[in-house]
């Protein structure tokens, strides 16, 4: 039998917090629910304030071992790395159970995870010698900060948790973990796992919402804050970490554009257009959440992408027949019904889809919207929803300075027969990345970034690493 069995695990194992290296129990708990059934499946820890001070007390404690050894640095993380793949089997099923995603999507989550570990195990770093002549020697050291709050979000639990811890344990940083509260249990088992592997207090492991988040953000022995989450948590954050000037990355909500230019492939368009858009059934921060199509070829992409979406298989994750699974809670279903239902109020026509799936879970049906435009709030919001808008435009300028004219600038996408000419376009998207003929397409030693309102700072590569240092001069005179 495969060790990802397709099954909603009926009966968890109670998960422990991790703090000091230690399985950590609480006296209270909350629900898990699992959003294709919106049952109760399990319940997870309920993180204290108390249990906060223990962790940073515990990370303070770790850092200054920790720190010292590099190679025993990189040599654990390849040992979590080997831990991860071996927890795979147990923690993907419960992953799908909680998030609400294909179990495949759940097993492709805890690979990224391990990955992203490997990675960071064997990244050199060059020595950064800035002069050495006659006169002086020059250099720039990169020094660890200290206890660091890593604050994930529910929709890749394991890979966005992981892309902070990674960086930041190889740069000599000890880390506090907690996972979104919709997702916590996937969270708890890699740190029972990781707990055989990491010394005690480098990686801890908490649960809880945004109270226990704000006792991370101003606790006063946490050095650096690492949040992935949405817009307006993060200016929150912001301003927590602005009274004793924690560093701060911050990646947060995107509306991406992708343009589609009047000599595209529909057909070919709509299908890519159609696996990034709808993929982890929309709730992925950088994925097209407005297309603007060229007037000529916007019919028949609309109909290629309606039929695609008429044609996925929605269900439950645990279901291997499933591609889109369920929208993970409840108010995330509310909204994106919402926003669906005021599109079509202002006279968009739902080409595919359009409402939320009757019976048990938060299924919504893989919705694509024509008739509507700037200004209505589908494609001025973030939807994080299997819904998308599409619109038409004329000139190219136009269709640029609209997808330009967001608050958010995280990725966005230009399709087209000719690459140089779309690549001139995605060239003045005001976005962190811009792909050509893609989108979404991402990994481990690339940036990844959001200007504007959809964050501060990077992710990935050395700048993720560098991420989670200060910057040392050092001048020897000679
Ligand atoms: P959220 O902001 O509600 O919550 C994110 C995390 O922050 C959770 O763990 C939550 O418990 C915690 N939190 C809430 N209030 C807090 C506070 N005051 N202080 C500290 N922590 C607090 O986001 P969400 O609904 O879980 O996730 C969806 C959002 O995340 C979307 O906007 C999406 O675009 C964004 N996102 C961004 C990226 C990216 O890399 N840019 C990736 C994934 C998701």
């Amino acid at each position: 039998m495969s060790p990802f069995t397709a099954q909603t695990p009926a009966t968890q194992t109670p998960t422990t917090l991790t703090i000091d290296g230690d399985a950590v129990t609480a006296e209270k708990t909350f629900d898990v629910i699992n959003p294709a059934t919106g049952e109760t499946f399990a319940t997870a820890p309920e993180t204290t304030v108390e249990h906060v001070d223990a962790a940073f007390d515990a990370a303070a404690r770790a850092f200054p071992d920790w720190r010292a050894d590099e190679d025993a640095r990189r040599a654990t993380l390849r040992a979590m790395a080997d831990a991860v793949d071996a927890a795979a089997g147990a923690v993907a099923p419960v992953l799908t159970a909680e998030q609400g995603k294909p179990l495949s999507e759940s097993q492709r989550e805890l690979r990224t995870a391990a990955l992203w570990l490997r990675y960071y195990a064997d990244l050199e770093r060059e020595r950064e010698v800035i002069r050495d002549d006659r006169d002086a020697l020059v250099e720039v050291v990169r020094r660890p900060l200290g206890p660091v709050a890593a604050i994930a979000p529910w929709n890749f639990p394991i890979t966005i948790g992981v892309a902070k811890v990674a960086p930041a344990l190889r740069a000599g940083n000890t880390v506090v973990w907690k996972p979104s509260p919709f997702t916590p249990l996937s969270t708890l088992m890699l740190g029972e796992a990781l707990r055989a592997v990491a010394p005690a207090g480098v990686l801890n492991v908490i649960t809880g919402g945004g109270e226990i988040g704000a006792a991370m953000t101003a606790h006063p022995l946490t050095r650096k804050i690492s949040f992935t989450g949405s817009t307006a948590t993060g200016k929150k954050i912001a301003a927590a970490a602005s009274a004793d000037l924690k560093r701060l990355t911050l990646e947060l909500g995107g509306n991406d554009a992708a343009i589609v230019l009047d000599d595209a492939d529909p057909g070919r368009v709509a299908e890519r257009l159609f696996a990034t858009a709808f993929s982890n059934s929309g709730q992925v921060c950088v994925a097209p959440k407005r297309v603007y199509a060229a007037r000529s070829v916007l019919p028949a992409l609309v109909d290629a992408l309606a039929e695609r979406a008429r044609a996925a298989k929605v269900g439950d994750g645990a279901d291997p027949a499933t591609e889109l699974g369920p929208i993970n809670n409840a108010p995330q279903r509310d909204r994106v019904a919402e926003l669906v239902a005021d599109a079509l109020a202002r006279g968009a026509v739902a080409a595919a889809g359009g409402k939320a799936i009757e019976g048990p879970g938060y299924f919504f049906e893989p919705t694509i919207l024509t008739g509507v435009g700037d200004g209505v709030r589908i494609v001025d919001e973030e939807q994080f929803g299997p819904a998308l808008p599409v619109i038409a435009f004329d000139d190219v300028e136009d269709a640029l300075a609209r997808a330009n004219a967001s608050t958010f600038g995280l990725g966005g996408s230009v399709w087209s027969g000719d690459a140089d000419r779309a690549t001139a376009v995605a060239a003045r998207l005001e976005s962190g990345m811009s792909w050509v003929n893609t989108h979404t397409a991402l990994s481990a030693g690339q940036p990844f970034a959001g200007v504007k309102w959809s964050g501060l700072g990077v992710e990935g590569g050395l700048w993720g690493l560098d991420g989670f240092t200060d910057i040392k001069l050092i001048h020897r005179a000679r």
